[in-house]
């Protein structure tokens, strides 16, 4: 994007929420990927003619958490209405959804960004229910639709900004700053793969320094992080080029298209007008007393704004630190429950032995803290073993590694594998002595002034050790050593 541009955009949001059952009946909620075509389908969800709706009161609840989080005000009343359109996926040819009087409005988020926080307004948050789904095929020459009605009644939620992000940066933030407090308020595991949480980037661009909201595309099939990325900055060049060469944009609603990296138009969209919206006469408007608002407001677990501001309070930790460890739940329970355990360590070792060499390995294996086969106990003992000197940081990995293939006990694992740290100065020193007396050729280099020499011998006392020995004190004893040689070839020149 060029510097005489600026980047409008606003996202919409749908998180199916993660409920037992449907929205207006009792079927389960299936993973699209799970379970056989058509097996999780009632009468109701099926769109049958004459069966009646009843709203799921944990889907309402589930929805109040994530508005509460995104600080919204909550409409005591809000209304289910109907939106009708014509499409295969869709049994009732309709669908319902909240549309004139939503569930909340009015809410924020602050969004870090490399250039400083930015707030980004909730317009609103509303419910609706999930359609079936479609999948094409071609057999014997004929072409088929296949519909499968698991997901057709599946809870959503739908999210939607102002459009209050100016960059590629503040989308890609603000959609992972969503995502996770879907997971910190455990209503949604913010799978994009798998359709749990679709992301559509609405963007349009002005001149720098201009108010005006310019025409705008809608972008949908993104089903990934790096999509929205890519799909957003693809976008923001076409329509740059564009009206570079005199064109002007059409509204319209377009598809990502991965493979190719490009976006493609898509069945054009009904105008809001060709919905029809009207109250859905079998169901009554939802009434959410504030005794239910301020019940569910006072269960909500600490979210991550707050909690990355207790990392930097209380365990003084670096903002970066503490935006780390606290992204997600998950990690940041692991690392609080790890520094009340531990005895000696400080948070900001705990803090790089996490992020550290505990994400490499998570990273490796693709796995999160829930599937650690250790938890915070024996991550604090490996800590404290470190903080005490008993191993040295090599050893420390070695353990960790250990953990993390099999799980155990650090101070055991210690044990079997003979990884105590050699601290003893003693034994280090005569050690460094035998490095100085069988390496005379290194040691007169050194003493002519290459001291590049001592890490090289210092290598040689650590490999004597298995790597055990405590670097501090072989680097400290090394030092004095050859100060000692050093003294005694000028008093040999005197
Ligand atoms: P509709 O109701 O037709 O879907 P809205 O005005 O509700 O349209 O906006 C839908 C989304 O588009 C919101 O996320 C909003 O922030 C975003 N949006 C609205 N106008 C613009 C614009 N000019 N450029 C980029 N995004 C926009
Ligand atoms: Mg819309
Ligand atoms: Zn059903």
């Amino acid at each position: 994007m060029s510097a005489h541009y600026e980047p409008v955009i606003g996202l919409e949001i749908h998180a199916v929420l993660e409920t037992q059952s449907k929205m207006f009946c009792d079927c389960p909620v299936v993973d699209s990927t799970h379970g056989k075509p058509n097996s999780a389908v009632c009468p109701v969800c099926a769109g049958m003619p004459g069966m009646l709706p009843v709203l799921n009161q944990a889907a309402v609840e589930y929805a109040l958490r994530v508005a509460l989080a995104l600080g919204c005000e909550i409409n005591e009343t809000s209304v289910f209405e109907r939106k009708s359109y014509f499409y295969p996926d869709l049994p009732k040819g309709f669908q319902i959804s909240q549309y004139q009087h939503p569930l909340a409005v009015n809410g924020r988020l602050t969004v870090e960004t490399s250039s400083g926080p930015i707030e980004v307004r909730i317009r609103r948050v509303h419910l609706e229910e999930d359609t079936g789904k479609l999948t094409h095929i071609e057999k014997d020459g004929e072409r088929y639709s296949l519909v499968d009605l698991n997901r057709s009644g599946v809870p959503l939620l739908e999210i939607v900004t102002e459009p209050d992000m100016h960059s590629v940066e503040a989308v890609r933030n603000t959609a992972y700053a969503i995502r996770n407090i879907l997971r910190y308020v455990d209503v949604n595991n913010g799978n994009l793969e798998k359709g749990l949480l679709r992301i559509e980037p609405n963007i349009s661009i002005r001149a720098v320094g201009s108010q005006e909201l310019n025409t705008r595309v809608e972008v949908k099939n993104l089903n990934s992080f790096r999509s929205l990325e890519r799909a957003t900055e693809y976008e923001l060049a076409r329509q740059e080029d564009l009206v570079e060469g005199g064109g002007v944009v059409v509204q319209q609603t377009l598809g990502w298209d991965d493979g190719r990296g490009t976006t493609e138009p898509q069945r054009s969209k009904e105008f809001a007008e060709d919905y029809r919206y009207f109250p859905e006469p079998d169901l009554p408007p939802l009434v959410v007393e504030p005794a239910w608002v301020e019940r569910v407001r006072g269960e909500l677990p600490e979210l991550p704004h707050d909690k990355k501001a207790r990392f930097m309070k209380d365990y003084g930790l670096s903002e970066y630190d503490a935006g780390v460890l606290t992204a997600e739940r998950a990690v940041a329970d692991f690392f609080d429950g790890t520094l009340s355990k531990a005895e000696q360590a400080d948070a900001k070792q705990a803090a790089n032995w996490v992020s550290g060499a505990l994400f490499n390995l998570m990273n490796e294996a693709n796995l999160e803290v829930a599937d650690l086969k250790f938890g915070p106990a024996e991550m604090a003992q490996l800590l404290d073993m470190l903080a005490n000197d008993k191993i040295n940081a090599a050893a420390g990995r070695t353990v960790l590694a250990e953990l993390f293939a099999k799980g155990g006990e650090p101070t055991a694992i210690v044990e079997a594998l003979g990884l105590a740290q050699i601290g003893d100065a003693d034994e280090l020193r005569s050690l460094v002595n035998e490095a100085i007396e069988n390496n005379p050729e290194q040691v007169n280099e050194y003493l002519d002034g290459n001291e590049s020499v001592v890490n090289w011998l210092f290598g040689q006392v650590m490999r004597a050790t298995g790597g055990k020995a405590s670097p501090a004190t072989v680097k400290s004893e090394l030092e004095s050593a050859l100060a000692a040689k050093a003294a005694a070839r000028v008093a040999h020149e005197d």
